[in-house]
């Protein structure tokens, strides 16, 4: 309500307090003053200035006096104000809650003295005032009223918010910096704390990002950043506040989401959006992402708890490969500081002869005999044991330690394949990251060169992840073409290819990639159309397809019909030492059997791992044996009716209602209330988690969710209805 819809309802009482007004004027008194002529004449200089007005209330909070300067700015005569509550001039949210203080009605009704308190002055344009006062007393301690004093305070509190905003928004992409976002998340977790609410976060770091700056320069850069901060507004939306912490860091805070279905998919989107082509100054550009995911209150409480489980998460996401995501979980190591320790220990593990090219044959799809082999690095780690490729090259390539680890195996792969028959190829993976560097053909030269290996049998596998299509990326191209080294594009399919890219640049050979050939055979996929498709794209432009990660017999079957040209993958062979290689080559025979299961069976995991039973009010263990998004298998209770309902506890609050389907003496298979979802990667998990405020409020300090299973509070009741058997958690059968 305006000033003047409350002055409406007050002019009734008009009359009564023009006497007051009278009254109040009169403490002026000049009289009772030595130079009061003089100083009441500068008194009303200064109001006519409009640096600065006065004010009076009553006992009652309505105004006695106002300075005409000051009526003039309110948009009101002086006479029709008087009489009116002081607090009628404001906007109400300014007197009730300024941020952090004390409300202004709070601190006039408690009569308190009020310094330099800003509110708004609710009149059409936006104008603010620092109001200050000092409550009149009289000889009793009897409260009289106010008596105070204002004064504009508009322009510097926009330049205050223009500096504000500088210090708290990101100049490049307009999204909030670190110290909003930092201060967002304590503030929003404190308040939901009290609230019980929820709230997730989601941390995001952009891959190879350094190679863009490296080959694009920082210019192009910055560009490709504010682009991704467009692409992060437009797919988060309301739902949440973005900020970019730094460098190529993201973060989003997502208040009232826990559910992990919904993150999830969200966090997929990201990773899909992100990993689309930038256009930059006219050149393509393409990079990925990953994603950590933390929620509060179950991975973490406060602010500081919560983003160092995202960020423990975003380091496992990372860890597993790139464009991922991955949910925290509390038994998630530190892959930070193991990524750390990890890149220390391969600088060294080429030194100590830790490292090993293994072999993988690639045979013809007609007449399954061996065409090549392709390099793959192994590292042997005296402590770890076997670390997979897929581990340790990403970890590589941000040290640029790649350099050095391409170039040996560059070498040794030529060196290896200078021994094999001369009509056989080997295929040598090269990063991205080797691929930027000027003076790549001149590795390859050299390797060519010390090996004696003829150009013709090596051939490069190049990832179309960071195919950017640039004068230099192209310079590169021809130099290695003329070579004589054989091209072969590595991937096909996970990154987004651009069609026209290849008509530009040949290649020898496309390499389907193992996701679209693991499940083709499966009904309700795209996959194996996306298979003919590649094919007759490659035959059409004379290239060979291999497809890679061929596991069952159905899988080379339908690869075969689609005419890939050449199979590669566990049903012939997986990689091989080079003795091995020289041993099979030696005996004549080049031919190759595949071996695999006839159909390829869909994601049904086989694992061990001991889980909880909840049945009434009793709490068993068990060891689940299989485990898919929309059931389990699980041993342990004996004879269990088909039809029980069940809860099983598999760690970390998931709780997850379940039906017993099958049950056969100590062995029950389980149907999902609600089905699992991925946590990113290998894993399922439940949506939803027990909420540490249920725990709480049944008794447990409120913490984040402890790793193992869920304890019930109270003593059983009734008698257990199943007998539980001890199991041995021994390998399966
Ligand atoms: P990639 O280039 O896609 O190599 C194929 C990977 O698939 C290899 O994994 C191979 O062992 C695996 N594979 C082959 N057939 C099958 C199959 O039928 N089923 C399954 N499940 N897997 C199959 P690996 O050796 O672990 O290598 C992983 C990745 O590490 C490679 O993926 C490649 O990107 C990278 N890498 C390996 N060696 C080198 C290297 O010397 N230099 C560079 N830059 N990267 C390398
Ligand atoms: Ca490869
Ligand atoms: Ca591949």
């Amino acid at each position: 309500m305006g000033v003047n819809g409350i002055f409406r309802k007050r002019r009734s009482v008009q009359s009564d307090i023009a006497h007051a007004e009278a009254a109040e004027v009169n403490r002026f008194e000049p009289s009772r003053l030595p130079d009061a002529h003089e100083r009441l004449a500068m008194l009303n200089d200064f109001e006519e200035s409009g640096l600065g007005w006065f004010w009076a209330t009553d006992s009652q909070g309505r105004l006695t006096y106002i300075s005409d300067s000051a009526a003039r700015k309110v948009g009101m005569k002086r006479d029709r104000l008087i009489g009116s509550q002081l607090t009628s001039l404001f906007v109400c949210d300014t007197i009730a809650q300024a941020e952090g203080e004390r409300p202004l009605v709070f601190m006039l009704n408690s009569h308190s003295r009020i310094v330099e308190k800003s509110v708004q002055l609710s009149c059409d344009k936006e104008i603010w005032w620092s109001v200050s006062a000092k409550p009149k007393l009289d000889s009793a301690g009897n409260f009289l009223g106010y008596r105070g004093s204002a004064k504009d305070v508009t322009t510097s509190r926009a330049s205050e918010r223009d500096a504000s905003r500088l210090a708290e928004y990101d100049s490049l992409t307009g999204l909030a910096n670190r110290h909003r976002m930092v201060k967002r998340l304590e503030t929003t977790l404190s308040a939901y704390k009290a609230a019980k609410r929820s709230c997730a976060l989601i941390m995001i770091d952009l891959d190879r990002f350094k190679q863009v700056n490296d080959t694009l320069g920082h210019p192009a850069g910055d560009e490709l950043l504010k682009q991704v901060a467009q692409r992060l507004l437009r797919i988060v939306d309301k739902r949440g506040e973005i900020g970019r912490l730094g460098g190529d860091e993201f973060q989003v805070i997502l208040p009232d989401i826990d559910d992990r279905g919904t993150l999830g998919e969200l966090a997929a989107r990201i990773i899909q959006m992100i990993s689309q082509p930038y256009s930059i100054e006219g050149t393509r550009a393409i990079i990925g992402t990953s994603a950590g995911i933390a929620i509060a209150p179950y991975d973490g409480i406060d602010s500081g708890e919560l983003a160092k489980a995202a960020d423990l998460a975003l380091y496992a996401a990372k860890g597993g490969g790139r464009g991922q995501y991955r949910f925290y979980s509390s038994d998630l190591k530190d892959e930070a500081e193991e990524r750390r320790e990890i890149e220390e220990e391969l600088r060294d593990a080429l030194h100590r002869g830790e490292l090993e090219m293994h072999y993988q044959p690639f045979v013809g799809a007609e007449d399954h005999m061996v065409k090549g082999f392709e390099a793959l690095m192994r590292w042997n780690h005296p402590e770890r044991g076997p670390v997979s490729p897929s581990q340790f090259i990403p970890i590589a390539e941000e040290g640029n330690l790649i350099i050095e680890l391409g170039k040996w195996a560059l070498r040794k792969a030529c060196e290896d394949a200078k021994s094999w028959p001369a009509d056989l190829r080997v295929a040598v993976n090269v990063s991205a990251v080797q691929f930027s560097m000027a003076d790549f053909p001149n590795v390859v030269a050299n390797a060519l060169a010390l090996s004696g290996l003829d150009p013709r049998c090596l051939e490069l596998e190049i990832t179309e992840s960071v195919l950017v299509d640039t004068d230099a990326v192209n310079e590169m191209i021809k130099q290695l073409r003329g070579l004589g080294v054989r091209l072969s594009l590595d991937d096909f399919g996970t990154g987004y290819s651009s069609l026209g890219y290849l008509s530009k640049v040949r290649f020898d050979k496309i390499k389907i990639d193992q996701s679209f050939v693991r499940g083709s055979t499966e009904a309700e996929t795209s996959k194996s159309a996306i298979i003919s498709a590649v094919v007759s794209l490659g035959r059409a432009m004379d290239m060979e397809i291999t497809a890679e990660g061929v596991e069952a017999m159905d899988e080379l079957a339908l690869v075969k019909d689609r005419g890939a040209t050449h199979v590669q993958g566990y049903i012939f062979c997986k990689a091989i030492t080079q003795q091995e290689v020289v041993e099979k080559l030696a005996s004549g025979d080049f031919g190759y059997e595949p071996h695999g299961p006839e159909k390829h069976r869909s994601d049904r995991r086989t694992l061990l791992r001991r889980v909880g039973v909840i049945h009434e009010d009793h709490h068993y263990d068990a060891v689940m044996r299989n485990l898919s998004k929309t059931g389990a298998m699980i041993e342990g209770l004996l004879n269990v009716p088909v039809g029980t309902d069940l809860v099983l506890d598999l760690g970390g609050g998931q709780l997850a209602v379940a039906t017993v389907r099958r049950s056969e003496e100590t062995v029950q298979g389980v149907e999902f209330e609600t089905p699992l979802i991925s946590d990113g990667a290998d894993g399922l998990v439940t949506r939803h988690r027990v909420s540490p405020y249920a725990l709480a409020a049944a008794g447990m300090p409120l913490a984040a969710l402890p790793p193992g299973h869920y304890q019930p509070p109270d003593q059983p009741k009734s008698l257990p209805k199943f007998m539980q058997i001890e199991l041995s958690f021994g390998p399966q059968n």
